[in-house]
């Protein structure tokens, strides 16, 4: 894309009232605008990078055995009242219609999705079945600081399973953490999985994964030397203590820390509140156990921000980062250096590198600070040194490391990384 044409333009400062980074520098660089608190709406750099995230996690669900579904998100009343969870759940944004009826938008889809599992879930041969969707949720939270890390209105990934036996139950939870484990390290984070109570639903396990961030909500205790975290909400253990399992191999230290998603165990509350049951081989009618799986999109990009930006902007890896070369062409009318960034441009494209191709009309300077806001992995600078030597600067951003690569070194290198 050529950046003359993107409708977006940097800003030098961020709105007064933003007081997280991550949202200081989407908006500062173009990715997202502000709405009001907790409510952003994502431009074409923003977009594109929100759908390489989106990539990433179908291509995990789809991996688990996942069917993409796309649920409603204007949900009648009635199955929200039919699981207490309209009078029981604060964040629920409730909506009165002029024809008196009530509505909710979605803040989760147990309510819609259980039904949907009735209607098809018939005989244990059924079973089986998990079902997610990528989609918009509503939370009327109170607290809304978080910049996209916490919405009003946000993009969660959610599976919804239905399983005939704990067993059956037990297995998928587990394929699924580790599904979960790798969309983190895709996307560029290390996240933990925390052990903690499953909340309101059930006394069983759920797993909550956690990235350590200073930007984040909640406080986590981890161990130094073996993979066991937990939540300081729900432990009964403290800073410093030996961990006990490692047998004290390691120590507890204490770290704010970002819940990119979470999965549990819903036994058979819903199948029960729906009435929902298969027939078992023994022609038995039995209530299927179902399991609840959330990644947080919007909030997984804003962590990203965080975890990864330095002092002069975003720091976007590989795998999601909205362009992966940033073309800078510095050419100050001279033709020679317009066709050769146009020639690279189109040898880019060819080979399917997403480029963002800065053909403005700007100083040098300012196209460096941009491009380092923007935070595009792969810096290629096309000016009259480039001519003479047939030479391109690339320069990393990340890292900041230089080299000098002719076109097919560099389409090679782009190509077979
Ligand atoms: P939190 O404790 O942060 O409020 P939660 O326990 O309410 O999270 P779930 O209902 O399990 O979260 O939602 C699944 C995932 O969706 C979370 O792990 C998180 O990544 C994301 N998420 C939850 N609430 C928000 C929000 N308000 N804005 C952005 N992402 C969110
Ligand atoms: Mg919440």
């Amino acid at each position: 894309m050529r950046q003359s044409t993107l409708f977006t333009k940097t800003r030098r400062e961020a709105p007064k009232d933003e007081v997280s980074k991550n949202a200081q520098l989407l908006i500062r660089a173009g990715f997202v605008h502000k709405e009001m608190a907790g409510v952003y709406s994502y431009l074409p750099l923003g977009r594109r990078v929100l759908e390489n995230i989106e990539r990433i996690v179908r291509e995990e669900m789809d991996r688990i055995g996942g069917q993409e579904i796309r649920m409603a998100t204007l949900h009648p009343s009635e199955p929200w009242k039919q699981t207490g969870a309209w009078d029981n759940v604060d964040v629920l944004f409730k909506i009165n219609s002029r024809t008196e009826k009530e509505y909710a938008l979605g803040q989760s889809e147990e309510e819609i999705v259980t039904p949907i599992g009735q209607e098809y879930l018939n005989s244990y041969k059924d079973l089986p079945l998990k079902v997610y969707q990528i989609g918009q949720k509503y939370r009327d939270e109170l607290r809304a600081k978080s910049g996209i890390m916490r919405g009003r209105e946000f993009t969660m990934k959610d599976m919804y399973s239905f399983h005939a036996t704990q067993e059956d139950f037990d297995k998928f939870y587990a394929e699924a953490k580790d599904a979960y484990l790798r969309v983190y390290d895709r996307v560029g984070l290390v996240a933990k999985a925390t052990e903690a109570s499953g909340g309101a639903f059930t006394t069983k396990l759920s797993y909550e994964f956690m990235v350590l961030t200073d930007a984040g909500e909640d406080d986590i205790l981890y161990c130094g030397s073996c993979s066991y975290c937990t939540n300081v909400e729900v432990s009964e253990q403290k800073e410093g203590e030996k961990c006990t399992r490692c047998n004290g191999a390691g120590t507890l230290a204490r770290a704010k820390a970002s819940e990119v998603g979470n999965i549990f165990d819903l036994g058979t509350k819903y199948a029960k509140d729906f009435n929902v049951t298969y027939r078992t081989q023994d022609g038995t009618d039995a209530l299927p156990i179902m399991g609840c799986f959330g990644i947080g999109i919007t909030r997984l990009m804003g962590v990203v921000v965080e975890a990864l930006s330095d002092a002069k902007g975003i720091v976007w890896p590989e795998s999601i980062a909205p362009f992966r070369v940033h073309l800078i062409e510095l050419s100050n009318g001279n033709k020679d250096v317009e066709s050769e960034a146009a020639e690279l441009y189109r040898e880019l494209t060819a080979a399917k590198i997403p480029v963002l191709w800065d053909d403005r009309e700007a100083r040098a300077g300012e196209k460096f600070a941009d491009s380092d806001l923007i935070g595009i992995p792969l810096r290629v600078i096309v000016s009259e040194k480039t001519v003479a030597s047939g030479k391109f600067e690339c320069v990393t951003r990340a890292t900041g490391k230089v080299e000098h690569k002719s076109i097919s070194e560099l389409i090679g290198h782009l190509t077979h990384e």
